[in-house]
């Protein structure tokens, strides 16, 4: 099992986040992540026990995920019964990236469409170099929302069935690591228990 964080050391493995999914690490990168996010998953965890709404309980995670991959802003789209992505929590939108948006299919233009369709994470380094975004009206959105850089990945339940879209966004162009992918994912699994617990 390779190492999370560095992705080079196989010895000395241990694992974290048991609660909410599972990250590799050496012994080596151990003590970078330790407390600081030991201590995040912990403190999420009783938070989500205290949520009363679905809302809630993804804007939990959402602002958490933001502050350990540093993102800038982020979004979770849900699937509704017709297929289309809903956005169900958001922080740092405008009014206009909101409405633009709103309800998106597998054959829109951006990240989260892509990932939909793909079934896979999608990751744009900057937007105005991305063939998803170049010359469709979605670029100006971003640009206007001041978002850069973006990563979708894709949100499964127990069954394998996609339920929705984590999505975090940067303001400038920029790389975004194996590491913050895992950690998005890490916190995707975890909403994912909580949309079964509220949704039926
Ligand atoms: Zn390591």
């Amino acid at each position: 099992m390779l190492c999370d964080v560095c992705k080079r050391n196989r010895n000395g493995i241990t694992w974290f986040g048991s609660a909410a999914g599972t990250l590799a690490v050496c012994r080596k990168c151990a003590p970078d992540i330790d407390q600081g996010l030991q201590q995040s998953l912990t403190e999420l965890s009783a938070r989500l026990s205290r949520c009363h709404s679905l809302t809630s309980v993804l804007m939990e995670i959402l602002e958490l995920a933001l502050r350990i991959t540093d993102a800038d802003k982020g979004n979770i789209q849900l699937l509704d019964a017709s297929g289309a992505l809903q956005i169900r929590a958001q922080t740092g939108f405008s009014t206009q990236f909101l409405e633009f948006f709103n309800r998106v299919a597998t054959d829109d233009d951006s990240a989260c469409a892509a990932a939909l369709a793909q079934r896979t994470t999608i990751v744009v380094e900057d937007v105005e170099r991305s063939p998803i975004f170049v010359g469709t009206p979605a670029l100006a959105v971003m640009l206007n929302a001041g978002v850069r850089a973006v990563q979708s990945t894709p949100m499964f339940d127990r069954a394998g069935s996609l339920v929705g879209i984590f999505s975090t966004q940067y303001a400038s162009p920029r790389k975004i690591s194996a590491y913050e992918l895992k950690l998005v994912d890490l916190l995707a699994r975890r909403a994912v228990e909580f949309i079964d617990e509220f949704q039926y």
